[in-house]
């Protein structure tokens, strides 16, 4: 082991993840008196989930007394062109409202009418007012709400273990193995159960809203090799506004609120392409056409130098801009030196939420793997073909308290505990491997290399020729990674921890390349040039192993309860994040 120091330790359920997936699960197992240790890679204040703005949904009929859970599931549903699990479509819509319940019994501060009641708002595709929210820092009030809670139930927490392996004996786990981001010192943690909460994978593009080394496709590498199958993995939802400009800040997100205050797209010969895409609705036209007409405009060579389009807001009062768009504001003075008050944005479509992850029980969220639950954006069944704005979210806490419950109620009723040195000694030798790699390659450039292949191969639009080239490229940096060069110096290991982050990315990005390849139809997300149509026959879950088989899984019906009428579903003025 290169005589490097291994801390062990043992506890009833480990979580990995300390965004809301994971906080929630962990404050649920805590309550019902279970011994819980929750780790990241990532500060505790700082998880991906820091950075969700628009809101959270729940079917709790404060200003829309006609809303119902049904109806929630029914948006839920359509707006995933009918790939969303039914049956886990109902518990999150029954269950959201009791999540709601838990993070305003905990202190978060939700905005309020004057008269006491939760304020909620529209978001794009739904049929009524159902997204509470804090500001637009909902997700970042939403972390400190369940940090503060796990705190008070004794939840033990730390922020800087890299989970490098699963440890499974016989398809069941019993822990996790890894290392400290900071000094590289071993981790052996035993444990009758594993939450996995560790996020989903669309920094594997090179225009990403996730941030660097967050969403890298570890979670979906760390799953697979423990005996997971993968699902969906070709639904990615590109949000048609990330910046371009300057590349360091690719993909972070602009809000489509701009384009509901007024913000008009135009490319780089000044046209309001909108006009030919969607005349009536222009800017405010469904994402995914928005998208694809950005996509468009750059594909086809009217794009400016950085590839992107314009979104212009400055032909709005100054003042108006600054009050209601002050995060954009600040977001692109500081990052870009740009006053948007002034001048255009550049924007372009960015990988904004995977849909698919690890194949999952519709109710428990129990795995492939005994003892291993999955729960969060790493996990799949809900989101279908296209996430309703403010979901995941309401999925996090919902489905968080669940696998909390299924975890406790795991460990309690464990006859016997399984330990399997093998395994254990192929963790430890699979991190010494890598730490005496000598080559001249580097994780970095790399990672770089799938993203920018994952970019021209399977972004917006996909076809079978792109997507055979992806592969043909992907194993190409894979024969690459093997003479990869990693040297953790006296900053800490994230070499080691990139060098992971890389394996994980290879991974993600052949199940998504296999899997779109094998979706031959365009549907929700996801758009096949040669395959331009709805394909009904093709409204099944696609089913990944590591082995790289892909095969349909049939969707039960969904409850007669569900009322699917007839409607609008996106309309001006609503927000789609
Ligand atoms: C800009 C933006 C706006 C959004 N707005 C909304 C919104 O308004 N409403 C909504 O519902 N959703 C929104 N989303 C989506 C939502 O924020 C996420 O889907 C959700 O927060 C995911 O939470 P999670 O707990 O599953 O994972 P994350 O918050 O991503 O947490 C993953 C955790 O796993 C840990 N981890 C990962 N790999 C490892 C490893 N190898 N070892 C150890 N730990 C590991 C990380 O450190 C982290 O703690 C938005 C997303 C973005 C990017």
């Amino acid at each position: 082991m290169n005589g490097v120091e291994e801390r062990r330790t043992a506890t009833s359920v480990l979580v990995i993840g300390t965004g809301a997936a994971g906080l929630r699960a962990a404050i649920e197992l805590a309550d019902r008196g279970m011994q819980v240790l929750c780790i990241g890679k990532r500060r505790r204040d700082d998880a991906h989930t820091v950075l969700a703005s628009g809101g959270i949904n729940a079917a709790l009929g404060t200003m829309d007394p006609d809303d119902s859970w049904e109806q929630h599931a029914a948006d839920t549903l359509r707006e995933g062109h009918w790939l969303g699990n039914p049956v886990s479509v109902e518990v999150l819509c029954r269950e959201a409202p009791s999540a709601i319940d838990d993070l305003v019994r905990w202190g978060a501060r939700l905005a309020n009418e004057d008269d006491g009641r939760l304020t909620q708002r529209y978001f794009g595709a739904h049929r009524w007012r159902r997204t509470c929210f804090a500001g637009d820092y909902t997700g970042r009030e939403i972390q400190l709400t369940l940090g503060r809670r796990a705190a008070e139930v004794g939840v033990e927490l730390r922020d800087d273990v890299y989970v490098t392996r699963l440890l499974v004996h016989e398809e069941r786990v019993f822990g996790a193995y890894g290392f400290d981001v900071d000094d590289g010192r071993r981790w052996l943690i035993v444990a009758d159960a594993v939450v996995f909460a560790a996020g989903g994978h669309t920094r594997i593009w090179r225009r990403s809203s996730s941030r660097r080394d967050e969403n890298t496709g570890d979670a979906m590498r760390l799953a697979a090799e423990a005996g997971c199958r993968l699902r969906d993995m070709e639904l990615v939802q590109f949000h048609p506004t990330g910046m371009v400009y300057p590349e360091e800040s690719a993909g972070t997100l602009v809000t489509e609120a701009v384009r509901g205050e007024g913000g008009i797209l135009r490319n780089a010969a000044g046209e309001r392409f909108m006009e030919r895409y969607d005349p009536e609705r222009l800017e405010l036209s469904a994402r995914d056409r928005v998208a694809l007409a950005n996509y468009t405009e750059i594909s086809e060579g009217r794009g400016t130098e950085h590839r992107g389009v314009l979104l212009d807001i400055s032909h709005l009062e100054r003042d108006l801009i600054l009050s209601r768009l002050p995060r954009m504001y600040r977001q692109f003075v500081d990052l870009a030196m740009l006053d948007i008050t002034q001048s255009p944005m550049e924007v372009a479509p960015t990988a904004h939420y995977s849909m698919g992850g690890v194949h999952v029980h519709p109710e428990t969220h129990a795995t492939d793997v005994e003892g291993l639950y999955a729960v969060g954006e790493c996990a799949t069944g809900v989101h279908g073909a296209n996430r309703l704005g403010g979901n995941s979210l309401a999925e996090c806490l919902v489905f968080g308290r669940i696998v909390g419950a299924e975890a406790a109620r795991w460990s309690a009723e464990l006859g016997v505990q399984v330990r399997d040195r093998d395994a254990i000694d192929a963790a430890r030798h699979e991190i010494d491997d890598l730490l005496v790699r000598r080559g001249e390659e580097f994780a970095r450039p790399l990672q770089r290399a799938v993203r920018d292949l994952m970019s021209e191969c399977c972004g917006v639009v996909r076809s079978e020729g792109g997507l055979n080239s992806g592969l043909a490229r992907l194993e190409e940096v894979a024969g690459r990674e093997e003479h990869l060069e990693v040297r953790p110096d006296i900053a800490g290991y994230a070499d080691l921890a990139h060098a992971f982050d890389l394996q994980g990315s290879l991974l993600a990005a052949r199940a998504t390349l296999d899997c779109a390849l094998e979706r031959r139809e365009t549907r929700g997300a996801h758009n096949r040039a040669d395959f331009p149509d709805n394909a009904p026959e093709m409204r099944v879950n696609l089913v990944w192993t590591l082995d790289g088989t892909v095969t349909h899984e049939l969707l039960p019906p969904h409850s007669s309860d569900v009322d699917f009428a007839e409607r609008e579903l996106e309309t001006p003025d609503r927000l789609l994040e």
